[in-house]
């Protein structure tokens, strides 16, 4: 295959209900689409989640652009490449720029998947049909608004919930999700906010039987969270500190954490994310999907990695209805029962609706090979 044309789309979609982490709110959030076309004809979708600000990544959508722009796509556009591997070693002097290289990563996926007719879950070995969905809730200030956001999802069928947490919002918003729900599969995300003075605080979580913390200390270590493993029952999962299979078996071989949040763009995308998979289901670790609050396009490839096997545990990839009013993807993802269906046709299973691209479109850039 080869790349004749690749094409940046910023796209601004609003949210429909604001989005409070640790460390950011959100009221709606504008996203890279990455359009590549091939000599032979075949266009793929890819998509770049990063965040607008540098809160939970050093990247920013407009660094994305940049590097997207500048670097990766010229470096790729005009090679022949037949495998993933041979398409991201073009660019393999790149470093970081994770978001940035997993849009356009993604788009070649499922380029090479429309090529052999074939969908992009068989591609990267995906063995199930549907995939558990859970919830992930932001930071509420009042607990009664939570409490009842809670019970929407679960009356949606939502199988587990995730709660941001932070200083000053962690121990008594548990208790009292946890008082009015008893059985519910629960998860907290620190998203980076603790330290290792914090410990008696995080150890009083061990009373609610989490599934696991997420993420409690720096974006960047993996040495504190194992000091910090050893001193509570709940297992650590990692989110930020994991880029690569190598910072995974440097974890896991350290014991900083039990579980591992496998996210596609803080990977690099979709070949980095399978190879993180496939390490931690050889050593019997569980993993789940997480999300960026994606668009259809980014979604349909987080439902795809996560048909592999070794997500036992329910990912963050919910119902694209939980975030947008109207998804630029045709069908749109949606959970059912708490569950969403692996899509079997060629490509991703969703067909960007570019009409509605357009009508979202902030900025746009085409670049073809140098003469
Ligand atoms: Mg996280």
């Amino acid at each position: 295959m080869r790349l004749d044309q690749i094409t940046l789309n910023l796209v601004r979609l609003p949210l429909v209900h604001p989005f409070q982490t640790s460390s950011s709110r959100k009221e709606h959030l504008e996203h890279i689409l990455v359009r590549v076309a091939t000599d032979d004809g075949v266009v793929g979708w890819g998509e770049c989640a990063s965040p607008a600000d540098p809160f939970y990544c050093p990247e920013t959508t407009e660094t994305c652009w940049h590097i997207l722009h500048d670097f990766l796509a010229p470096m790729v556009l005009g090679r022949k490449w037949t495998t993933i591997e041979e398409l991201t070693g073009c660019y393999r002097l790149v470093k970081g720029n994770a978001f940035a290289r997993a849009g356009l990563e993604m788009a070649c996926w499922d380029a090479l998947a429309r090529s052999q007719e074939k969908p992009l879950h068989e591609l990267l070995g995906g063995t199930r049909t549907e995939i558990l969905s859970g919830v992930s809730l932001g930071i509420e200030p009042d607990v009664e608004v939570l409490l009842d956001r809670i019970g929407q999802f679960l009356d949606e069928g939502y199988r587990r919930i995730k709660l941001k947490i932070g200083p000053g919002h962690d121990v008594d918003v548990v208790r009292r999700v946890r008082q009015r729900c008893p059985a519910i599969p629960l998860q907290v995300d620190a998203n980076s906010a603790y330290t290792l003075a914090d410990l008696a605080t995080l150890k009083q979580l061990d009373a609610f039987d989490l599934l696991l913390i997420e993420q409690p200390l720096a974006h960047d270590d993996i040495i504190d969270h194992a000091r910090l493993q050893a001193g509570l029952m709940t297992p650590i999962c990692l989110d930020e500190s994991i880029h690569s299979a190598a910072d995974a078996r440097k974890a896991l071989d350290l014991g900083a954490c039990r579980v591992i949040n496998i996210k596609v763009s803080r990977l690099g995308g979709l070949l980095e994310a399978k190879r993180v998979h496939d390490q931690c289901h050889t050593r019997g670790v569980p993993v789940w999907c997480g999300g960026m609050h994606e668009f259809g396009i980014g979604r349909a490839a987080n439902v795809a990695i996560a048909s592999l096997p070794g997500f036992t545990l329910p990912g963050d990839v919910s119902g694209s209805d939980k975030y947008y009013r109207r998804d630029i993807v045709d069908p749109p993802i949606l959970a059912v029962g708490g569950a969403i269906a692996v899509p079997d046709s060629p490509g991703s299973g969703v067909e960007p609706v570019e009409d509605e691209i357009r009508a979202h479109t902030l900025r746009t850039a085409t670049l073809h090979p140098k003469a």
